[in-house]
């Protein structure tokens, strides 16, 4: 029996940019194929492994072209999916994000640019189908499934008996144009070449009739020196399923009792989901060249989750598990080995290349920021990395050059905290220090609220909140007969707002603006109270 079934709105939409092909990079749809086929005999051999601690003999991905019916097949002897996984894998978009994107995709023109971030992945196949028919058998399951669409509104599925294991995707290829010899996919010397550029480290043969395509080496595995910058950057689109090129690659290796190799890598943007709990995470584990598992949190901290890349290690268990991960002694000393690098990184890219490192810190500096909240020896290589808006200038200032600039006699890092860069700056508690010359970081992020409570330093001068307490700016206290001369204001001012101040104080810290308000130093700041109190506490 033949349903036919309609795509999710999400999906639908985003199938209707595929057929209008807004990528101008059509070869990518093959990538997405194999790094799709890749993934799915990752996940069969962990499920083997797990199951009789054996991996599956002859785990490989074929290329199959015919020019007469134009059609190419990549096949898979992977996991395979179920009837019910084709249609919530392959008929929605499950992303957290998407309506989102799409929005922003109807606003912008940058369309390319936001849809990258995104990796629409089996849909790229409809840039070159004008129909996809996916056949597929999940290990351990008598009947297959057989789906196919033209990318328009619907499909069909429907079940079959004769499937083999794993799953198979032949795509329909357009009519061929005549004037454009580069597209024709049913070309074998094209498709020997696109492997070759974007998949050749794919650990898994690739194979076209007898030939394998692919090298199949470890990128990580190689001396940088042998690597292009090419193959870098396709190995960071596989695992990541970004398709911009990464900022900065890290390579490392370590040798010893605990052996391990990693190849790291630093976006070139954030992720939608960098604030979401549930947001995906970027470091996989291989253990001896086996994928062992995804989105392995243990081996980078959470302020530095953009961060992508492979961990290698020698000599873990094949059937290592996440909870074993978490208590492991070695991979505990692995993530510190490995933050300490990436910390480093930018360090060299603050004087090697500024560019770069504004970048970095526009994209993740909110997230960077929250590793302040931890350990000491990490907030010291933190604060060294870390920029901030400053009254100095229009750029973000470090906090080395802030000390640099300090005035004689000054022994405090000045700031104030707020919703926005205006808000501070129009804010009365500025008047003075500027009046006086003295700079002030002007922090705006939310965690800025958090983490200038937890650094106690910076370069041995105190951190202080030019809204709390009476920072002293050796201005005059005000004199006695001012007060005096005030005193029934004053009062006035105190029983009037009972309710919303603990008390009225005369002050010369003020220029131009008539009051202020000002926190006890032990007291909350104002933003954060508004934080709490919208969050009901
Ligand atoms: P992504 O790979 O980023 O998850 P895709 O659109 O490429 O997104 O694929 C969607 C999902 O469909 C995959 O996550 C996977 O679960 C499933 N899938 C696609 N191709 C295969 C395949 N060859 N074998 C098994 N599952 C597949
Ligand atoms: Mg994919």
């Amino acid at each position: 029996m033949t349903e036919t079934l309609e795509f999710q709105a999400e999906a639908r939409q985003l199938l209707q940019l595929m057929v209008h092909s807004i990528y101008s990079n059509k070869d990518i749809f093959l990538r997405e194929l194999i790094s799709n086929a890749s993934d799915a005999l990752d996940k069969r051999r962990l499920v083997a492994l797990a199951e009789d601690g054996a991996s599956p003999d002859d785990l490989h991905i074929e290329i199959e072209a015919d020019s007469e019916a134009r059609t190419l097949t990549v096949r898979d002897n992977g996991i395979g999916m179920s009837r019910d996984e084709v249609v919530s894998l392959i008929g929605t978009i499950a992303k957290s994000g998407t309506a989102e994107m799409l929005r922003r995709l109807k606003e912008s023109k940058e369309s390319a640019e936001l849809i990258g971030q995104f990796g629409v992945g089996f849909y790229s196949t409809f840039m070159v189908a004008d129909k996809v028919t996916l056949i597929t058998r999940k290990a351990g399951d008598d009947a297959g499934t057989r789906w196919e669409s033209a990318g328009e509104g619907t499909y069909t599925i429907e079940e079959v008996t004769d499937a083999p294991q794993g799953t198979a995707v032949t795509v329909h290829l357009r009519p061929k144009d005549e004037e454009d010899a580069l597209y024709d996919y049913a070309d074998e010397t094209k498709i020997r070449q696109i492997v070759k550029k974007y998949s050749d480290f794919i650990s898994f043969p690739i194979r076209l009739g007898d030939e394998t395509l692919n090298s199949m080496k470890a990128l990580w595995a190689r001396p940088r020196s042998e690597v292009k910058d090419e193959e870098y950057t396709e190995f960071y689109r596989h695992i990541s399923h970004d398709w911009t090129d990464p900022l900065e690659t890290i390579q490392m290796r370590a040798e010893g009792t605990f052996e391990y190799e990693a190849l790291l890598f630093i976006p070139s943007r954030a992720p939608h989901d960098l604030f979401q709990r549930d947001g995906r995470r970027g470091i996989q584990l291989y253990v001896k060249r086996v994928f062992i598992m995804d989105d392995s949190r243990e081996l980078m901290p959470d302020y530095l989750r953009f961060v992508k890349g492979v961990v290698d290690a020698a000599d873990l268990s094949l059937n290592i598990s996440r909870e074993i991960l978490q208590q492991d002694r070695h991979i505990q000393l692995i993530r510190r080995r490995l933050a300490k690098k990436v910390l480093s990184t930018i360090k060299d890219l603050m004087t090697k290349d500024a560019d770069k490192y504004a970048t970095f810190w526009r994209e993740f500096g909110r997230a960077v920021k929250e590793g302040l909240l931890g350990e000491a020896d990490d907030q010291k290589a933190i604060l060294d990395i870390s920029s901030f808006a400053s009254t100095a200038g229009d750029e973000p200032t470090t906090l080395a050059a802030y000390v640099e600039r300090m005035k004689d006699g000054q022994d405090e890092i000045y700031f104030m905290t707020g919703e926005t860069r205006a808000q501070v700056e129009n804010s009365p508690h500025l008047e003075a220090f500027k009046a006086k010359g003295y700079e002030v970081l002007l922090l705006t992020d939310p965690v800025d609220e958090i983490w200038v409570d937890a650094v106690p330093d910076y370069d041995g001068k105190k951190l202080q909140s030019i809204a709390r307490g009476s920072v002293d700016l050796d201005s005059e206290p005000a004199s006695e007969e001012k007060t005096g001369e005030f005193a029934p204001l004053l009062t006035w001012l105190g029983e009037t707002l009972t309710d919303e101040v603990k008390e009225v104080r005369l002050s010369t810290r003020l220029t131009t603006s008539p009051a202020c308000l000002v926190s006890d130093s032990d007291d909350i700041t104002p933003t954060l109270e508004k934080m709490y109190r919208a969050m009901g506490q």
